[in-house]
């Protein structure tokens, strides 16, 4: 269980255009240094869910983390997470992706976000905001979240050496 990182730029400069991407920077520094978190949607249904989606607005949900010191914590709020959705789907528009920022850096998840990801796994592009990176590439970047593969069983006949 890992989060992969999505490099190709023709998938993520379609997912997240410039001024949204510019509209997320300002979201997370309004919170440092607390960390920001919130979701992304499309009315683009055209361009289809998930990762060939386009987003076409994206919106920050209060961090409820009950320990901000540890200052790599971010929780959505649960009742601002389901009014946004609902008011969402009723204007048309999909839920196509998670977000959240490090105000200071790593520019890749945490351990934290990991296990935050194995608790509710959403099949959804990750955008992770490192506001240490600013005024560089690696300042947002894109992740999957790859859920454990079974481990496989013990092969019949193997022998130990
Ligand atoms: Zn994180």
């Amino acid at each position: 269980m890992a989060f992969e990182p999505i490099t190709d730029r023709a998938l993520t400069g379609a997912f997240l255009g410039e001024e949204l991407r510019a509209e997320l920077l300002g979201l997370s520094m309004s919170e440092a240094p607390k960390e920001a978190c919130g979701l992304l949607f499309s009315t683009d249904v055209e361009t289809g869910l998930g990762y060939r989606a386009r987003v076409t607005r994206v919106i920050s949900i209060p961090n409820v983390a009950p320990d901000f010191t540890l200052q790599r914590r971010f929780e959505l709020d649960p009742v601002a997470w389901v009014a946004a959705e609902r008011a969402a789907r009723k204007a048309g528009e999909d839920l196509v992706g998670m977000w959240h920022s490090h105000p200071d850096g790593p520019p890749r998840p945490s351990q934290e976000d990991a296990v935050g990801a194995e608790s509710l796994p959403l099949d959804l592009p990750y955008v992770l905001v490192d506001l240490s990176a600013l005024g560089s590439e690696a300042a947002v970047t894109f992740w999957r979240w790859c859920p454990a593969t079974p481990a496989s069983p013990p092969r019949a006949g193997r022998r130990d050496l």
